[in-house]
């Protein structure tokens, strides 16, 4: 029987919505299915694993690894998988997990399948080819580990109670030389690009930096989170964390409302996997309407106001 283990990386008080995606993916793939939280005061959040298909949860409450750093993670799930025998560890795609990801794979000398989409226990599927092919990829090595798109799973609560066990913490003296010396919180209202259902993507077509307004007030109405791209990011008007596409990030949420963006290809493949894209651009001929589900020709200065009015209206 296939032993799973999935990385569940927290922010604050709640287990990370790609992380639980992961997870109920796991719990549905069958077989023993076990999370891991490593942090400070991590153990008030083994309920919600348990919840989203966990039966066991690892827990590393420990202050040595309340700071986001990959190594001390890798050393804590390097000697669960050896001492637990897994044979599988999965990821949802984040900056730290793809770290951990990769500094385990080099110390357990497994293979790392990155960008999945699908997985049934075996293979693994890839986008590749700038999102224009899948391709089935699979494993050599006998620990499979494995990194997943941000939404490639929406999490599924199952109601399950998960059996909590003690991860020891037992960290390499070259684990502890990095040092977090500062970590800034961009302030955000509303799920980030990489959790939302909804986002609305602003370009170069808002014109100007304060403009960007019309993408937020758009995104609060319909409870989503703003994303950009990267001419406007490069133009100073939004963070780069904001950035869609191949040079940013890659996202799949149900709807993408893009507003003012050509649809370069570099953009596109960071955001076609998405349900349904609705455009607004005033050029007819704008690539992103070879595309796009629902077009809407014309000025987003004039129509998306109009939009948010009537979103606000129907939700209230
Ligand atoms: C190596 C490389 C990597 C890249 N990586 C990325 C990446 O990760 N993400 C990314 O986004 N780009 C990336 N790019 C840049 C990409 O090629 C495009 O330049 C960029 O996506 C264009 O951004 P935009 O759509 O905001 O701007 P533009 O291409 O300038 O498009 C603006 C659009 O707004 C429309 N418009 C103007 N005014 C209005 C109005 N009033 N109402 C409605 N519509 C209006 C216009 O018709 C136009 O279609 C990369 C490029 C390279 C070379």
């Amino acid at each position: 029987m296939a032993k799973t283990l999935v990385f569940l990386e927290h922010h604050e008080d709640a287990i990370a919505k790609g992380s639980l995606g992961v997870l109920s993916k796991a719990a549905q793939i069958g077989g023993d299915v076990a999370g891991v939280l490593v942090g400070a005061g991590v153990r008030a959040l083994t309920d919600s694993a348990g919840a989203f298909g966990a039966t066991t949860v690892w827990v590393a409450d420990d202050e040595r690894v309340a700071r986001a750093l990959p190594q001390p993670r890798v050393d804590v799930l390097a000697k669960l998988v050896r001492d637990q025998g897994f044979d599988t560890v999965l990821f949802a795609q984040s900056v730290l997990g793809a770290d951990v990801a990769a500094g385990l794979a080099a110390r357990l000398e497994a293979g790392l399948n990155w960008g999945l989409v699908d997985f049934d226990g075996e293979t693994g599927k890839a986008p590749q080819l700038a999102d224009t092919v899948y391709v089935d990829v699979g494993w050599s090595t006998p620990v499979k580990l494995a990194i997943f798109r941000a939404g490639a799973f929406d999490p599924s609560e199952i109601g399950g109670t998960a059996e909590v066990k003690d991860a020891p913490v037992e960290l390499e003296d070259f684990s502890l030389r990095a040092e977090m010396v500062e970590q800034a919180h961009a302030v955000q209202q509303g799920p980030s690009i990489e959790d939302a259902d909804v986002i609305v993507a602003g370009g170069r077509g808002l014109g100007e930096p304060e403009k960007f307004s019309l993408a937020e007030e758009l995104a609060q109405a319909l409870g989503g989170a703003v994303a950009a791209t990267r001419a406007v990011v490069d133009a100073g008007w939004y963070p780069y964390s904001a950035q869609v596409g191949q040079t940013g990030k890659t996202v799949s949420p149900k709807l993408y409302v893009a507003l003012g963006i050509s649809g370069a290809i570099q953009h596109k493949v960071g955001m076609q996997g998405s349900n349904v894209i609705v455009a607004v651009n005033k050029d007819p001929n704008a690539p992103i309407f070879e595309f796009a589900d629902l077009g809407v020709v014309g000025d987003l200065h004039q129509i998306v106001p109009k939009l948010t009015e009537l979103v606000r209206a129907r939700r209230s």
